[in-house]
């Protein structure tokens, strides 16, 4: 079995003392032959990091890229800039960029296939509002995203997170989760056919240490999106100590 992924999701936290010291926590606080950890700082981070992450197994990620090489985009970053500096992943479509800067399917599938193209992994987010959910259209929608946010040849990571589980503390129940996995995989195997098969899947939405081991070992889980708990290094460690 592969293992599994946990991706720490700093959002626009972190200054530079705070982010030396909590990579060094992270990094120094690793249980021996752990889940594969990823951490994706601001951007302003990366460059700082990069140094302090290559001797060990954490690995960086950025938290969006432009859809471009290169060119008039002013304040953007390209994921060619982001391989230079040595990140690896990048997290793509998150739903607050869907909210804030009006990232639209189409958008984040073309920063996917960029993103692939410069050799990251990205990581599509997708995610169901709370609204969907409560009328029953949440795989209509979670369906339309996948359809319109992931290339074809997809060979990245999808992440579904439930938009009312961000940060509100209220993670998808079990048999929520469970249920949604099982129709993402459906859906990943009729539009991707064998590929669909082994594209990975995270979790994310107020994952934290007092419940990833529930969450965690759910059929189709493939590892977790943290978005609060990353920022402290004992909640961290204690989800990677969850995973398998
Ligand atoms: P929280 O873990 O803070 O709910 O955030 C989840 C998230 O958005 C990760 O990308």
């Amino acid at each position: 079995m592969t293992r599994q992924i946990i991706v720490g999701n700093w959002k626009m936290n972190g200054l530079s003392r705070d982010s030396q010291e909590l990579v060094k926590a992270i990094t120094s606080g690793l249980p021996a032959n752990s889940a594969d950890v990823v951490v994706c700082p601001p951007f302003t981070q990366l460059g700082l990091l990069t140094d302090m992450l290559k001797p060990t197994p954490v690995k960086l990620g950025a938290q969006d890229c432009h859809q471009e090489v290169s060119g008039a985009h002013t304040g953007d970053i390209s994921a060619p800039m982001l391989a230079d500096l040595g990140v690896s992943y990048v997290v793509l479509g998150h739903s607050e960029r869907r909210q804030e800067h009006g990232e639209l399917d189409e958008t984040v599938r073309e920063k996917a296939m960029a993103a692939t193209k410069a050799g990251l992994t990205p990581i599509v987010c997708i995610g169901e509002t709370e609204d969907q959910r409560e009328t029953g259209e949440h795989f209509d929608a979670l369906g339309w995203q996948i359809k319109g946010s992931l290339p074809d040849g997809f060979n990245g990571i999808l992440a579904y997170e439930p938009i009312w589980a961000i940060g509100t503390g209220l993670a998808a129940t079990t048999d929520q989760i469970a249920e949604t996995m099982k129709f993402l995989r459906e859906e990943l195997v009729r539009q991707f056919g064998e590929a669909g098969k082994v594209i990975k899947i995270l979790y994310g939405g107020s994952v934290n240490a007092g419940n990833a081991a529930t969450i965690l070992p759910i059929p189709e889980v493939a590892g977790a999106l943290v978005g609060g708990a990353s920022l402290k290094a004992d909640a961290f460690l204690s989800i990677v100590s969850a995973a398998s």
